[in-house]
């Protein structure tokens, strides 16, 4: 069976005995082995920041523009084989393979835009200047400059491709070296890509590193410089972010974990409205695309108490009518669960939200013979506020309606008890109901998405994060915040403050000296 190398110290890493298979999760058949044993990670820190770091710190934000715009064009011109990738070793229909890998190449050109506008310059000014002195001869300034660090990133099971590239984007971007590490389970799509980049030449000497398999004693090496920007559960999250010499050197830690994400249908969206049809629709999707295994998805919907009814029926339909089954057929709606491991989670988990709730359709009983398939599971709670819903991530096409009594207020309060979460969407035409709601929710959700007949024609589902816009939520999100444009450069750059004589500090001299500075 072959073994997914890694990509370090500017070769290919074959590693040792193997640590982990990757299986087709439709025929559970397995496809391929990971191990990362043998690997110096001193040493691949080490080339990061000798090698990697200097040379994209020489150029400037726009000339990382340019190798970015390479990227995104490289791994479009491997779009087919990375769709078929997907389909095979994450169960993925071609829709959902697309939506992940359009997503990383969508991202990184989005970054090749913006880095492009910031043009020849190596560091950027933040905000205005401030005269601090009797005149503006003593003058303050913020600037952002790269940091000499390495940027580790752990990613998630569900979007191999996009995951690993949003990050990357911003990283690069900021003149940061990467040290790729993807989810196991669906690592080939992955590999492919790191492939891809690592053979490509695109990138300087230790810009880029793939690590497959276990990080070992990665974490170990890195220092005040470094960043680790980590996607997946909360409960990696939580070691991570108490790992001891993350927390000596104070390395940056970003974090984007769980999220009970919320859709709210407020009482005066009327039943064949536009944004009636947008809130069913936009539910039955979330459900059901990347069989629910989206960091995204909603699984609380919060509906006024006297609509439940009609709600679960409109939403039983919708579902019935997702085909689901082998992801490689054109007719597949919804492919398998992702592993083996992700069945027996997900399985538990509609067991434990039926302990208070009743089952509208799909529920845990296996569907098919072979492969990780679990069946769109609608649950119906007769109390909106019973714990388990507001505790309980089922990472998969399952999602619970909870009766609420229909204000604003309540639905704000309700939201918050998932205790942080990366996206809630609020649908009504009532633009008191959606300003009231935005403001309760928005400390407890990174984004608010408000669907309204105005821009229903329009909307880009709630599930779909934007390079634009900001992504990560607070609490058991994780805390963290990724891309929203040049906000997602934050993280790898060193914010400081400059004061002096305005003449020396401001941009129109500094910024221009800088610019021509060897
Ligand atoms: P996970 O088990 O926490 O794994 C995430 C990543 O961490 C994987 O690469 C994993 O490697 C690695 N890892 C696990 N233990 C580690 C350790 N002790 N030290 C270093 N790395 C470690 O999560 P998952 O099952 O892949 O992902 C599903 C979860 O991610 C869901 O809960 C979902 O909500 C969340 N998610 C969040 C977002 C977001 O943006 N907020 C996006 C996507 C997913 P291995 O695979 O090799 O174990």
């Amino acid at each position: 069976m072959r073994q997914l190398d890694s990509f370090v110290c500017g070769r290919r890493h074959a590693g040792g005995a193997s640590q982990a298979t990757l299986f087709n999760p439709t025929s559970e058949e397995p496809l391929a082995t990971v191990s990362s044993d043998g690997i110096d990670f001193k040493a691949v820190v080490e080339h990061a920041r000798s090698r990697g770091g200097p040379a994209l710190r020489a150029l400037t934000f726009g000339q990382r523009a340019g190798l970015i715009e390479q990227l995104s064009k490289l791994i479009h011109g491997a779009r087919e084989e990375l769709i078929e990738l997907s389909i095979q070793n994450a169960g993925t229909t071609r829709g959902d393979a697309k939506f992940d890998i359009d997503g990383a190449i969508g991202t990184l050109a989005a970054y090749a835009r913006y880095g492009a506008e910031l043009g020849e310059r190596k560091f950027l000014y933040d905000g205005a200047g401030v005269q601090l002195g009797r005149t503006a001869r003593f003058w303050g300034e913020h600037v952002l400059a790269p940091r000499e660090g390495v940027a580790v990133h752990i990613n998630a099971f569900n979007f191999p491709a996009w995951n690993m590239m949003e990050k990357a984007a911003c990283a690069l971007l900021a003149g940061a070296p990467v040290i790729e590490k993807p989810g196991t389970p669906t690592a080939l799509t992955a590999w492919r890509i790191a492939e891809l980049v690592a053979t490509s030449g695109v990138l300087p000497e230790g810009a880029f590193q793939f690590v497959c398999g276990s990080v070992g004693d990665l974490l170990d090496h890195l220092g005040p410089q470094d960043g680790l920007a980590f996607t997946g559960s909360s409960a990696t999250a939580a070691k991570l972010r108490g790992h001891a010499v993350l927390v000596r050197h104070n390395v940056r830690v970003n974090l984007e974990a769980d999220s009970l994400n919320a859709a709210v249908l407020a009482p005066d969206v009327e039943a064949g409205s536009d944004t009636y049809n947008l809130f069913l629709a936009n539910v039955a999707l979330d459900m059901t695309q990347k069989s629910g295994q989206k960091c995204t998805a909603v699984r609380r919907v919060f509906v006024p108490r006297e609509r439940l009814e009609e709600i679960e029926a409109e939403l039983r339909s919708s579902l019935a009518a997702i085909k689901v089954g082998d992801p490689a057929d054109a007719a597949t709606r919804m492919g398998p669960l992702a592993s083996a491991a992700q069945l027996t989670d997900v399985r538990a988990g509609i067991q434990r939200l039926s302990s208070a709730a009743r089952t509208a359709c799909g529920g845990a009983a296996p569907i098919r013979e072979r492969g990780y398939f679990v069946a769109p599971t609608l649950l119906v709670a007769a109390d909106g506020a019973a714990d388990v819903f507001h505790a309980e991530e089922v990472f998969g096409p399952v999602a619970t309606l909870l009766p609420y009594d229909g204000s604003a207020a309540q639905a704000a309060r309700l939201v918050a008890r998932g205790g942080g979460s990366l996206v809630t969407s609020v649908y009504s035409n009532d633009a008191g109901f959606l300003e009231e709601a935005a403001l309760g929710i928005a400390p407890w959700s990174g984004r608010v998405w408000l669907g309204s007949d105005k821009m229903a024609e329009q909307s880009l589902a709630p599930g779909m994060v934007l390079p634009a816009m900001v992504h990560g939520g607070p609490g058991r999100a994780g805390g963290g915040e990724e891309l929203g444009a040049l906000r997602g450069l934050a993280f790898y750059l060193q914010r400081t403050a400059l004061q002096g004589f305005k003449g020396v500090i401001a941009p129109e001299s500094f910024c221009a000296r800088a610019a021509t500075a060897k």
